[in-house]
């Protein structure tokens, strides 16, 4: 059985492949293959992997939003910023611009220290980048398996930069 990525490859191609190609002859469902929800995960779940790599990356491993530095291990995060995951659009929440390194405390304990933030996000983008920022969560877009593989796809290259 080939890979679920590679099945997505076929559907951006134009040629999607049934899940369980056997089943699908025995069964004569000639409908085409729906991408399940479980699909949609696993790209959640890479590009989530992708995302971490490239926000260390960019922010180093310094608390952004407090005086910690050097942080290790499960108290190196990625968090939202400076709106929390719960209210942004789905392929927001999947998005570089608004993520930084966070310790533990600050991303947890404090529910993402929004306010320091939202403050230390505009001295580093400015008031009119963040302005733009919020009126893009605002608008609640649904996100399409193609959507969430041309992030990913988009993020991969991305880190190959990230050397
Ligand atoms: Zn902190």
């Amino acid at each position: 059985m080939p890979s679920t990525l590679s099945r997505y490859e076929d559907v951006m191609n134009g040629t999607p492949t049934p899940k369980n190609a056997s089943q699908r002859q025995i069964g004569g469902n000639k409908r085409l293959p729906r991408v399940s929800k479980t699909s949609v995960a696993k790209v959640k779940r890479e590009l989530w992997e992708v995302c971490r790599k490239i926000v260390f990356f960019l922010y180093g491993n310094d608390c952004y939003t407090c005086d910690a530095t050097n942080l290790q291990g499960s108290n190196r995060q990625c968090g939202h910023l400076p709106w929390p995951k719960s209210i942004l659009p789905s392929l927001m929440k999947y998005d570089i611009r608004l993520l930084r390194t966070q310790c533990g405390r600050c991303n947890i304990w404090l529910s993402g220290n929004q306010v320091e933030g939202y403050k230390r996000m505009v001295e580093e983008i400015g008031q009119i980048e963040m302005d733009k920022l919020d009126a893009e969560r605002r608008k609640v877009i649904p996100a399409s398996i193609i959507d969430w593989l041309n992030r990913l796809e988009e993020y991969k290259k991305l880190l190959e930069k990230c050397v």
